[in-house]
């Protein structure tokens, strides 16, 4: 059972829940009888993408105090208020989501990502029916701690039955310079993976050229025909502060001019041709719409347009 504490001790190691004052939300639903409240009460919203079924899972929700602290780094206090205003939101805290997402072709079960732990994660999965045995593959974006949490549990993989893929340049990145979180949750079950490149197929997918956000990092293109969603992953997690203000700083940013010039390439690419994007951190479910505008791009959520 995940208690507030391990959910606070998880969420303390990840970089969008980093240190500071948290408070966790909807913590119940991860593991007590009682009801699930805030967020977590509604953990899965599946879409058809042609004859694909995506499915957001929100394996966890934070909020984070001080926001001005992770995006926005090289503009002043005042700026950051004011532009915060304009779009109603609060500029001393910010809620942050954590959204794996499965993708099912009618063969694959492929799971993007795998948020902060194994509960939560297998407690998202069960909510949209499925058990982490299902699961055929399992491809990382990029090695955050908040993207490899459910990995693997004490060297005991999550997902046992899955083909592993990650990005060989994201796996050499953390091999040379290993964090906490890769060690304990990446190095145990190495062996598992299968190096990839941007422009590999993952089922229907297509690993996308992403770097920036990490060394590796990468998105995924997912397409039935014509119609198609970009996983964006980590290149904007913020629907004002990113999207409004491509080249505003992001803390966890580990190469700010290279995540920025992604985000602008990625979001014009989404913007021209009207894809849908499904952001990891964005507001769940974690899908919508770009439109260039200003210096940057406006973010116009989902409503009903995937459900008919
Ligand atoms: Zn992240």
């Amino acid at each position: 059972m995940t208690t507030r504490r391990t959910l606070l001790t998880a969420a303390a190691a990840l970089p969008l829940a980093a240190p500071a004052i948290l408070r966790a939300t909807g913590a119940r639903a991860q593991g007590d009888d009682a009801p699930a409240t805030g967020p977590l009460a509604h953990r899965t919203r599946p879409f058809a993408i042609g004859g694909l079924t995506v499915t957001p899972l929100l394996s966890g929700a934070a909020v984070r105090d001080d926001p001005h602290s992770i995006f926005g780094l090289n503009v002043d206090d005042a700026t950051f208020e004011e532009v915060s205003a304009e779009a109603r939101i609060p500029a001393d805290a910010a809620q942050f989501f954590f959204t794996p997402t499965l993708v099912e072709d009618g063969t694959n079960v492929i799971l993007f990502d795998t948020g902060l732990d194994p509960t939560g994660m297998t407690a998202a999965l069960e909510a949209a029916g499925r058990a982490p045995g299902d699961v055929t593959h399992v491809a990382i974006t990029h090695m955050h701690p908040d993207h490899i949490g459910g990995l693997s549990q004490d060297g005991t993989p999550t997902f046992e039955n899955a083909e592993h893929l990650a990005g060989a340049t994201e796996m050499a990145a953390w091999e040379e310079d290993p964090s906490d979180a890769f060690t304990a949750k990446v190095l145990p079950i190495r062996d598992r993976f299968t190096l990839i490149e941007p422009g590999a197929a993952v089922g229907p997918a297509e690993a996308v050229e992403a770097f920036g956000h990490t060394p590796g990092h990468m998105a995924f293109r997912v397409a039935d025909g014509d119609a198609a969603m970009l996983l964006i992953a980590d290149t904007a997690n913020h629907p004002i502060w990113s999207l409004e203000h491509p080249d505003w700083e992001v803390l966890f940013d580990m190469d700010k001019a290279a995540a920025a010039a992604t985000r602008r390439e990625l979001l014009g690419m989404a913007a021209a041709d009207g894809t849908p994007i499904l952001g990891y951190h964005m507001p769940f479910p974690a899908v919508g719409y770009v439109e260039e505008a200003g210096d940057g791009f406006r973010w116009i959520p989902h409503s009903y347009q995937l459900f008919l």
